[in-house]
């Protein structure tokens, strides 16, 4: 395949933030952009210069979609993949749909994880009822997820023991699941790579993330925020994944660092991740110029981060600080919404604000990040804590 140059049009799969960035970042390298999303307001279809409107399966907007772009690639994992692979009949497509439809099964996943060598928390498959009464009692306490269309921690159950997995399961609706031993994490980390047609892969430095409620609440990437052994294992081990798969596009892998200082492997996403947001003020270049490089064919070239960084997460809950303080009504929908104080963060050295354009707020919607970067990383923690007291973040 040859090199699609700027100038060329470039499509996306999904129209929610990761597509606005990357919409953004094949901008500034002077592509045209097509986002497919049914969705009229939806956050990559307001700033695109083409908008096709339909769901992710519909013909007509498949076929459109191939008829505007040069390559197509994904921002959202549930795309179905069967739509992809209607698309790489015509253009190049990036992640390829065999890629996506692993990654959107957790036993598919933790199979691939297992064929290269990188180990996974202990886990069964919950898909019939022999299979929970079967269980292993080692697995308890446990976590229950679905197979497939689980995010931000939805689709999930913390269960004690084999009563309250059967609970669980059926709450669940029986879908397909997998039970994952809870296990005792020192803390999350993940890593970013993007690997070419060419087979070239190159990374981001590795995130330390703290997740509250299931949703990821604060990224930090600067010296000394993960050992470096486990820190360099993870590397290795999302370059083995990626080469695993044949990748085309940007990977993110996330994993548990145990108390033994072993690593495990949680899940992974087949496009960028909430957890790289901070390489766009923070590395010279972004997850999301990576994409576009990747989907283009253009050259990887290794990103070096130049300032110590920390994210926050906004979440729709910073609109309602009375419900947070537990002075409002019980119910968010109740409570007018209130802007956050961006002024104020903005006065901060080094904040970096970024909204995706989202109309309403609603208690954890993903409505946009802040990323704070400084000289050290001493200094981008103090500001963090003070960008977080003001906007009604908890410290961490
Ligand atoms: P997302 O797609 O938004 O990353 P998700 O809904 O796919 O999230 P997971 O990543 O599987 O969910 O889990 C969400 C969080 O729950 C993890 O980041 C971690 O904090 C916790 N968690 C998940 N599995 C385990 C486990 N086996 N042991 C301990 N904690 C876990
Ligand atoms: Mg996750």
């Amino acid at each position: 395949m040859s090199v699609i140059l700027p100038g060329s049009t470039l499509g996306v799969m999904g129209g929610g933030q990761l597509g606005r960035m990357f919409v953004h970042a094949a901008q500034q390298m002077g592509y045209f952009t097509a986002v497919l999303d049914a969705d009229v307001t939806s956050p990559a279809g307001l700033v695109s210069h083409h908008h096709v409107k339909t769901g992710y399966e519909d013909p007509q907007g498949l076929a459109e979609l191939a008829r505007l772009s040069a390559a197509v690639t994904t921002e959202f994992e549930n795309v179905p993949s069967a739509a992809l692979r209607t698309l790489a009949a015509t253009r190049p497509v990036a992640p390829a749909g065999e890629a996506v439809a692993i990654a959107q099964d957790r036993v598919r996943e933790k199979q691939h994880f297992q064929r290269c060598g990188v180990p996974c928390a202990p886990y069964a498959v919950i898909e019939t009822p022999a299979q929970v009464a079967m269980v292993d009692a080692s697995l308890f306490p446990g976590i229950l997820k679905t197979s497939r269309l689980g995010y931000d921690g939805k689709g999930q159950a913390r269960v004690a023991n084999a009563d309250e997995l059967a609970d669980a399961w059926a709450a669940l609706g029986y879908a397909p699941c997998v039970l994952e031993q809870q296990l005792a994490l020192v803390c999350e980390l993940s890593v970013i790579v993007a690997r070419g047609r060419d087979g070239q892969v190159v990374h981001l430095p590795p995130q330390r993330n703290l997740h509250r409620g299931g949703i990821l609440a604060v990224t930090e990437v600067h010296e000394g925020n993960l050992p470096p052994a486990p820190a360099s294992a993870a590397i290795a081990a999302t370059k083995n994944i990626a080469n695993g798969l044949g990748y085309v596009g940007v990977l993110c892998v996330e994993f548990f660092l145990l108390q033994d200082g072993s690593l495990v492997v949680n899940e992974m996403a087949p496009r960028p991740h909430n957890s790289g947001h901070y390489s766009m003020d923070a590395c010279d270049a972004s997850q999301f110029e990576l994409q576009v490089r990747a989907l283009a064919g253009l050259p990887l070239a290794q990103p070096r981060q130049h300032s110590p960084a920390i994210m926050l997460n906004l979440l729709g809950d910073l609109w309602f600080p009375q419900v947070a303080a537990g002075q409002g009504p019980a119910g968010a929908a109740a409570a007018p919404a209130v802007t956050p104080p961006w002024a104020q963060v903005l006065a901060l050295p080094g904040a970096h604000l970024h909204l995706y354009g989202k109309q309403e707020a609603r208690p954890g919607r993903k409505m946009g990040h802040l990323t704070l970067t400084g000289p050290d990383a001493a200094s981008v923690r103090a500001v963090a804590l003070q960008a977080a007291a003001l906007l009604g973040i908890a410290p961490w």
